[in-house]
């Protein structure tokens, strides 16, 4: 990564050629400033409005904020303000993984231990200010450019950045004075996550040689298929077949929740497609909004063969009145039933 510090030291031309290079920044960034840009040119901009400049040091953008703007531009972040002194300091490298959870695990949140490698300093290795660039981490040189003279800043090659080079190290670790280790790292999983929801365990990646700090561990979720239960959101889905008889006579039912297995009545004459909802028995929000439902669909298995006896009782059932399909005013169609279910 490379760091441009431009200094103006009250060269009024410079500061003009730069004010001109971060409005045209600004314009291009803001598709309605570009739209009055181009119809009023860089008056647009000027003067109290209050969406423009103002100027260096009165009202509108300060110096730091056009910096942090341009550090956008440069991936950087790393202007390092204007007074110097600022001491170097690098961070590890982040670390991914992947964290396999059951729905049961999702629903109730959990603790995984998961042993991760990571790079980490060696015992006994000691580090000492870097003599290329007495500690700062950056190399810099004057430049004469359109925008005016640039202080130009790299990474020390001496130290890659870290202000600090190797003092001590034991023999079993890198040039670097690291080693490749394997730690078990807890990581709290909050109820209601998400697959591909990504979690950020601090401080849990890869630690850097000298004065730095380490990066982070980042985990990514993946959710394992359940047997019977199906996720939508923070609602989860149950397909309940139940025998003929047992929608005619009425039955209860033994069915898994993520916590546990409940039982639930069928009252007699339940109708295929009927949806049981059972409140708050699906999966906790995220944001703590309480929790969702599980939704019980209930189908009715029709027989497919039939003995000669069955058959016999069937057809001398198919005129009888309490056979003929008869919905009750107010009974909700399977269409208005699904429609309730994503209202
Ligand atoms: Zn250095």
């Amino acid at each position: 990564m490379n760091f441009i510090r431009i200094k103006i030291p009250g060269d009024s031309k410079a500061e003009e050629k730069f004010k001109q290079a971060a409005e045209a920044y600004e314009v291009l960034s803001d598709a309605d400033k570009k739209a009055k840009y181009d119809r009023f040119g860089h008056q647009a901009f000027e003067g109290g409005s209050g969406s423009g400049f103002g100027g260096f040091g009165g009202g509108g953008m300060n110096m730091d904020d056009i910096f942090s703007q341009f550090g956008d531009i440069f991936g950087g972040g790393g202007f390092g303000g204007f007074g110097g002194g600022r001491r170097a300091q690098t961070k590890g490298s982040n670390l991914r993984i992947r964290v396999k959870l059951t729905l049961e695990e999702i629903a109730n949140g959990v603790e995984k231990k998961i042993k991760v490698k990571r790079k980490k300093v060696a015992k006994g290795t000691t580090y000492k200010t870097c003599a290329t660039c007495n500690g700062s981490g950056q190399v810099t040189r004057i430049q004469n450019t359109i925008l005016g003279r640039m202080q130009t800043s790299a990474p020390c090659n001496s130290c890659s950045g870290s202000g600090q080079t190797i003092d001590k190290k034991p023999s079993n670790a890198d040039v670097h004075g690291m080693l490749q280790t394997e730690e078990t790292v807890s990581i709290k999983i909050p109820a209601g996550v998400v697959e591909g929801m990504q979690l950020k365990v601090s401080g849990k990646g890869n630690e850097a040689p000298g004065n730095s700090i380490s990066g982070d561990l980042l985990v990514a979720i993946e959710e394992l298929p359940h047997a019977t239960l199906q996720r939508e959101g923070d609602n989860l889905h149950h397909d309940l077949y139940i025998s003929f008889s047992d929608a005619v006579l009425g039955t209860s039912k033994e069915i898994d929740t993520v916590n546990g297995k409940v039982r639930i009545k069928i009252e007699q004459g339940v109708q295929s497609g009927k949806i049981l909802r059972l409140r708050n028995k699906g999966i906790p929000s995220i944001n703590n909004y309480g929790s969702g439902d599980l939704l019980v669909h209930i189908n009715v298995w029709t027989p497919k063969t039939l003995n000669k006896e069955q058959k016999e009782f069937f057809k001398k059932m198919s005129d009888n009145y309490n056979f003929q399909p008869n919905p009750e005013k107010g009974e909700k169609s399977f269409f208005e039933k699904v429609k309730d279910m994503f209202s």
